[in-house]
């Protein structure tokens, strides 16, 4: 096994990156990939940069020239669901583009030529990123919780009532929103690679997202990511 570990933002990998033993790093494409051990795991970690195009050429690239067998985004998304609280963890069950739509020449949401609407994640690894999680979060004090369906993903930061409400109408059983699971769920699909995501929720995908979604990610969103992964780590050993 080689893992691929994806994360959007600098502060989420900061932890992983000072834990990997004999790192070496290499830069490709504008990105810097780190690959080494975790956790006695083949590793290679990367910032995907923000958005479903830099997410896809990432993770295409972890496959293609890394030769990773497995991918792991670890993330903070907004919430889309009253029952989805900040501090909260998703991890996704399947993901849908929630920004395309080839209608009427194919279904809103479907993705021409897949006849697919939602990608679903790997089982088994789905399975293996929840109970690091759910594992993770027993020991924090304020009792977050872990919740397991549908993300999706667009090139927008949801920061709208209005905006969030009209997707959750077409999509009523999505959790969360972010901006790069969805690509990355489609390449590892098309390249027939085991994908699983863990999202921690920062922030209520409203006129606040902005405020909170910073201060969030430097305080609780890394902290949460490192103790996921090393969880997933040790389990697979
Ligand atoms: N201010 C940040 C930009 C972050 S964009 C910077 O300068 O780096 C938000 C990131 O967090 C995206 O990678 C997305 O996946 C996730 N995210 C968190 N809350 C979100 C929301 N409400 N809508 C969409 N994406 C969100």
């Amino acid at each position: 096994m080689r893992l691929g570990i994806i994360s959007a933002l600098a502060e989420e990998q900061q932890g992983l990156l000072e834990a990997m033993e004999s790192p070496y790093k290499l830069i490709h494409g504008k990105r810097e990939y780190t690959a080494g051990k975790l956790w006695k795991i083949d590793s290679v970690a990367v910032l995907s940069r923000i958005g479903k195009v830099a997410a896809a050429v990432t993770a295409a690239t972890l496959v293609e020239k890394f030769n990773v067998t497995h991918i792991i985004f670890t993330g903070v998304a907004g919430s889309a669901d009253f029952g989805v609280k900040v501090g909260d963890v998703v991890v996704a069950d399947s993901l849908a583009q929630h920004d395309f739509d080839a209608s009427p020449l194919f279904p809103r949401f479907e993705i021409p030529l897949t006849g697919l609407s939602r990608m679903p994640t790997d089982r088994e690894l789905s399975l293996k990123l929840s109970l690091a999680t759910r594992e993770f979060l027993e020991n924090e004090s304020n009792q977050p919780q872990m919740h397991r369906g549908l993300i999706g993903s667009g090139d927008q930061f949801i920061k709208d009532r209005a905006h969030l409400g009209a997707l959750k109408d077409a999509l009523p059983d999505l959790l969360a929103v972010e901006m790069e699971g969805a690509a990355v769920a489609q390449v590892c699909h098309e390249l027939g690679v085991p994908f699983a995501i863990m999202r921690t929720i920062s922030d209520n995908a409203n006129e606040e997202a902005a405020t909170d979604f910073m201060h969030f990610v430097q305080t609780v969103a890394s902290r949460y990511a490192f103790g996921v992964i090393q969880n997933f780590c040790k389990s697979l050993t």
